[in-house]
């Protein structure tokens, strides 16, 4: 049976690891705060900020406490909507500005463009969210390949480590599991997707990954649109 589709995951796959949590995540830590001050009549902040108030239960807290709050579920790793959210938009202004571009390995894009042309569809899957994945690709290092991609899934889907979020991914996609590759570094993520019945390959952008009982490669140029084409 031939692969229909290409599921990746991001970090440790596309990117590296570092980038989001070396560049983006101290950024948004960074950057948060003045961002609140300086957007703090702008509808979608002032919605975000209210949501932060009702999931910490202080519905009177002024602006310059919900900054408190929200840099306080920073250091917690806290996985709040409303903070996710805010981290979008302070990431999106980074992207904007130019203080970052996102991360991605440089066989990459020449794989994903490759592909696409060969007729496979590609998705994300990642567990950062659908906003902040658009963000890198539209950004990334090798210019904006949104227009390789089909379409972004998040843990809204499920969590990575589950089977049924790669059933539900192959059903939203109308194919059968096994017409689906997944990509990811992480074995136990993998194991999910096999159970599911996908097929898998593990990236070993770093010496140190996981080994699991999967086709390993070192980069996208050592997956062959042969080797994906035939089960
Ligand atoms: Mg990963």
């Amino acid at each position: 049976m031939s692969v229909r589709a290409i599921v990746m995951d991001i970090e440790g796959t596309t990117s590296s690891i570092d980038f989001v949590h070396k560049v983006l995540f101290p950024y948004a830590a960074r950057e948060l705060p003045d961002f609140v001050r300086s957007h703090s009549s702008d509808r979608e902040v002032l919605q975000l900020l209210d949501e932060a108030r009702i999931e910490a239960g202080e519905a009177s807290a002024n602006t310059e406490r919900v900054i408190e709050i929200l840099a306080k579920w920073i250091e917690q790793d806290r996985k709040a909507g409303s903070l996710k959210a805010l981290q979008g938009l302070v990431w999106e202004s980074g992207y904007r500005d130019g203080d970052f571009t996102g991360h991605v390995y440089p066989d990459v894009a020449p794989n994903m463009k490759n592909w696409v042309e060969n007729g496979i569809a590609l998705y994300v899957y990642s567990s950062g969210s659908v906003q902040a994945q658009k963000l890198l690709f539209a950004h990334s290092a090798a210019g904006d390949l949104r227009p390789f991609i089909r379409g972004y899934f998040d843990t809204r889907t499920g969590h990575k480590r589950d089977a049924s979020s790669y059933r539900r991914i192959a059903q939203s996609l109308q194919l059968t599991p096994s017409q689906i590759l997944f990509l990811s570094d992480t074995a136990a993520e993998l194991d999910a997707a096999t159970e599911a019945g996908m097929q898998t390959i593990q990236l070993a952008r770093d010496k140190n990954v996981v080994r699991g009982a999967h086709t390993m490669v070192a980069d996208f140029d050592a997956i062959s649109v042969a080797s994906v084409d035939t089960e």
